[in-house]
């Protein structure tokens, strides 16, 4: 009975897959904040390399990863695929069900995929610093660990929430030579405009934004860098379904159905958008590809498909995507990177077009799920990857309804041993199963900008 399939160092896909080249009409433009016109390559020369702006709007189909980036991926990747035969054993299902492990990274998630090469094309490009926000800290501990290794300068602004809740992932950014500051700082205008309205506050994701743009900005040997949504980020993320695939070949094997958690959608993207494009080409015709969200925040399941700020303070460039509202402000789940008003704007599309559907589910059958998986695979998992084994298990479990045989392919896309805190919630009962905020939704959607 096969549990890992592996492929060998030199098999980790030489090109990313850029799913903009089989599109059934092309994305919809960016547009600048202030004109509402659609952004030009030197309005964002001001805080990202060049080669990352044009990958952002190519239609080519493969595009070279640089054997430098190879290199340091080839620490962690091709990551496993495993068969779950032990949750399919206690779920008695005939599906057979396999996941990407991508908690191998040694940051623990997905997210240096695509810090790799974004930190790779800054040095190239004689960039010495990036500087970035985070939430709960896996994409502040990503570019740490990737900038460290390109010998870049790296400054996370961290929501002030988290710095003081979550002490460990600071402690990684810390070990891998980042500078960790809590957002809101004194350190930019932003910061300190926030600070002077309310000394004592938290802070948010979309302020931690502003300050890490503004700092990009106003300091030439400095840009900012950007760990889902964008479009590049989602490419450099399909080296998880090449090698997927792949993987699922070398046991005669294709997946009936693809699922995936989603914040911003970049795991998501990086799992399914291989598997989209045999859709969208009809190699793959009737493969169904499911993301799943928080019911608190349920961008892809009640959104609107409209232009909105990518940002809560309007400075971010005005992306046509499902969203909440860029002020809409998610209720405290433990899923942290699953809160985000918007999502990547491919997804959107696809989305939007049916090529790809999405599912929402509540806190405590998420953890249940989770549990489920840890004392069937023995993984704790991140509780953002906790939403797809749910959405997996619940497919599963329709299929030992309905007899069928169906293969069912997952994305893992990273351990919980930062999160403990919220499993221990969860055993103790306090978890809170919030309702849709409609309310809130309703009064977010009336601030979308007119464009
Ligand atoms: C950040 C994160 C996510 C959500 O981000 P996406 O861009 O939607 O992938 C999901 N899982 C883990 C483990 C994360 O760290």
């Amino acid at each position: 009975m096969q549990t890992k399939i592996l492929l060998d160092d030199e098999q980790i896909p030489k090109q990313w897959y850029n799913i903009q080249a089989d599109l059934p009409t092309p994305l919809e433009p960016v547009l600048h904040p202030g004109t509402k016109k659609p952004v030009t390559p030197d309005d964002l020369k001001i805080i990202f390399p060049m080669e990352l702006i044009m990958q952002e709007v190519s239609t080519k189909r493969n595009i070279d990863i640089p054997a430098e980036v190879r290199d340091i991926l080839q620490l962690w990747r091709p990551s496993p695929l495993y068969r779950a035969h032990r949750l399919e054993k206690f779920l008695k299902t005939p599906a057979k069900i396999y996941y990407k492990w991508e908690g191998v990274s040694p940051p623990g998630s997905h997210k240096p995929n695509t810090a790799v090469p974004q930190a790779y094309y800054n040095m190239k490009e004689g960039i010495s610093r990036i500087a970035t926000e985070t939430g709960a800290g896996q994409w502040g501990s990503a570019l740490a660990f990737a900038t460290k290794l390109f010998g870049l300068k790296c400054t996370i602004y961290m929501v002030r929430a988290s710095y003081d809740q979550k002490p460990y992932r600071k402690s990684m950014m810390h070990v891998w030579g980042a500078e960790c500051i809590p957002s809101p700082s004194d350190k930019t205008r932003s910061g300190k405009a926030a600070l002077e309205k309310d000394p004592d506050t938290t802070g948010s994701l979309g302020l931690a934004i502003s300050e890490a743009v503004e700092d990009a900005a106003t300091h030439n040997d400095t840009n900012y860098s950007l760990g889902s949504v964008l479009n590049h980020v989602c490419m450099h993320q399909t080296v998880i379904g090449l090698e997927a695939r792949e993987q699922l070949a070398m046991v005669d094997e294709y997946p009936d159905v693809v699922i995936g958690c989603v914040g911003g959608g970049s795991n998501f993207a990086g799992l399914s958008f291989p598997f989209a494009g045999d859709k969208m080409t009809g190699k793959h015709p009737d493969i169904k590809i499911t993301a799943a969200e928080p019911t608190a925040c349920p961008t892809l399941t009640k959104g609107l498909y409209a232009y909105d700020f990518g940002d809560v303070a309007g400075l971010a460039p005005i992306l046509k995507m499902y969203t909440l509202g860029h002020d809409f402000i998610p209720p405290a789940i433990h899923a942290g990177g699953l809160r985000y008003h918007g999502d990547s704007p491919i997804l959107s599309k696809l989305v939007h077009e049916g090529v790809m559907g999405a599912v929402a589910y509540h806190q405590n059958e998420v953890f249940e799920a989770a549990q489920t998986f840890a004392c069937t695979e023995g993984i704790i998992v991140a509780p953002e990857a906790a939403h797809a084994v749910k959405a997996t298990i619940d497919e599963a479990l329709r299929c030992k309804k309905s007899g069928e045989a169906k293969t069912i392919l997952f994305n893992n896309s990273g351990h919980g041993n930062f999160d403990m805190s919220a499993y221990d919630a969860y055993y103790a009962g306090t978890l809170v199963d919030y309702e849709y905020p409609a309310e809130l939704i309703k009064e977010s959607l009336a601030h979308l900008p007119k464009v």
